[in-house]
């Protein structure tokens, strides 16, 4: 089962959740249903039959014809269905309110990247999509250690919860002793202490994080120099060792100190998508100021031959572009061009004169997909990187602003 999300799916699956929220029932007539994969078919049937027939007591006509029209969609969409595919599938369906008194039917089938847990059904007056934004949110899982002479917290961040999973601690004496002759004897006996409680905390720290499944990393804390003394002891199983991202300095080894050592490494794990992002564009720019075999390419034609001859290496798309790439075509005579739209553009597009046959009111949009899929499309098929470089930071904007949101590094130098 899929944990992880490409960035090119966390981008279509934010898209497809931008254009549902922007509808609008004008009653309670807009259905969602999510079918987990395990979920029968039939009995998504009987629930929704059941569904129908209450429905009939809606005392608004119409509301009552849209609602029973969506369920009716649904169910002969259903009928395609064996079983629910790989993740589960979603329907919203129903009818939008698009402007004064009108209203039109729209029907969303979304297979999500990610499973669906719950069976759910809904009627509002707008689409209930929080199972799939909740989706976009990270859930990536960290591993989690606090570890001094005296205490051992073991735990986990999953998204942004924090997971205490367990918290020892230790029998083993202060530094000090008596003084004396004894001295020595005491010291002895306090560090094999430690020893003993160092394997056990890297025992029992090693066995936890080896049996979760997908673990990114480790961020290790602790008061003290003790932390990267257990680290570099090489206490923990190598595999659980190999994990580790960072050391921290915490001021406490208890379940507060959990919290202290996420809040620490957030930074970095914020900065580890940022920084690589603001290093793609930094490589960018410094390409460009080139006067000689540059490996920059830039600007939506120019990017577009470049990925035709397969020689973009790294392929960086602005979040913000809302962009289309539309077909329209001719039809009286069947002449078709290919186009790029803005969101409005599209939005505000009424047919147009044939360039070839000159009839007017003939240019349809027959097809159109987002600018950033056409591009990630032809990307992947000569192997290169794609990178959608989020709003908000300096490099992100400049993208934006300055390049129209689409630009290449090279595998090497060529004339477009
Ligand atoms: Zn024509």
């Amino acid at each position: 089962m899929t944990t992880e999300m490409t960035e090119r799916q966390k981008y279509d699956l934010k898209r497809q959740i931008e254009e549902l929220k922007a509808c609008r029932g004008r009653h309670t007539e807009l259905i969602s249903l999510y079918i987990p994969p395990n979920k029968q078919i039939f009995d998504v049937t009987a629930y929704l039959r059941n569904e129908y027939s209450q429905s009939q007591n809606i005392k608004s006509k119409t509301t009552m014809k849209n609602v029973l029209s969506a369920i009716e969609s649904i169910m002969s969409r259903l009928k395609q269905y064996k079983q629910p595919p790989e993740n589960g599938v979603v329907f919203f369906v129903g009818h939008k309110s698009v402007g004064s008194d009108k209203t039109e039917m729209v029907a969303y089938v979304i297979e999500p990247p990610l499973p669906i847990t719950t069976f759910l059904y809904r009627c509002d007056s707008s689409f209930y999509t929080e199972p799939l934004e909740e989706m976009l949110t990270e859930r990536e899982i960290y591993g989690l250690l606090l570890v001094d002479r005296r205490e051992c917290t073991i735990g986990l961040l999953k998204g942004n919860r924090i997971e205490l999973l367990k918290y020892m601690t230790s029998q083993v004496p202060g530094k000090h002793g008596r003084g004396g002759q004894s001295q020595r004897r005491f010291e002895r006996l306090t560090e094999i202490a430690a020893h003993e409680w160092f394997v056990k905390c890297g025992e029992t720290a090693s066995e936890i994080f080896r049996s979760v499944e997908g673990i990114k990393g480790i961020f290790v804390g602790g008061p003290g120099p003790t932390k990267r003394f257990f680290v570099e002891e090489n206490y923990l199983h190598y595999e659980v060792q190999d994990k580790i991202v960072d050391i921290f300095d915490t001021g406490y080894t208890d379940e507060f100190g959990l919290r202290e050592l996420v809040s620490r490494a957030s930074e970095v794990m914020t900065n580890l998508k940022i920084s690589r992002e603001k290093r793609l564009m930094k490589k960018f720019l410094k390409e460009i100021t080139k006067t000689k075999d540059s490996l920059a390419v830039y600007g939506e034609d120019q990017v577009r031959k470049a990925l035709e001859m397969g020689v973009v290496d790294t392929l960086l798309l602005s979040e913000n572009l809302r962009k289309y790439r539309v077909k329209l075509q001719c039809n009286s005579c069947n002449y078709s061009e290919m186009r790029t739209f803005s969101e409005e553009d599209l939005k505000d597009f009424s047919p147009s004169v044939c360039p070839k046959c000159d009839n007017d009111n003939v240019m349809e949009v027959v097809e159109k997909i987002d600018i950033i899929d056409e591009f990630s499309d032809l990307a992947e098929k000569t192997g290169c990187k794609v990178e959608i470089i989020s709003a908000g930071s300096e490099e992100g904007d400049s993208l934006y602003s300055a390049f129209n949101g689409i630009a290449g590094i090279l595998r090497y130098s060529v004339d477009l």
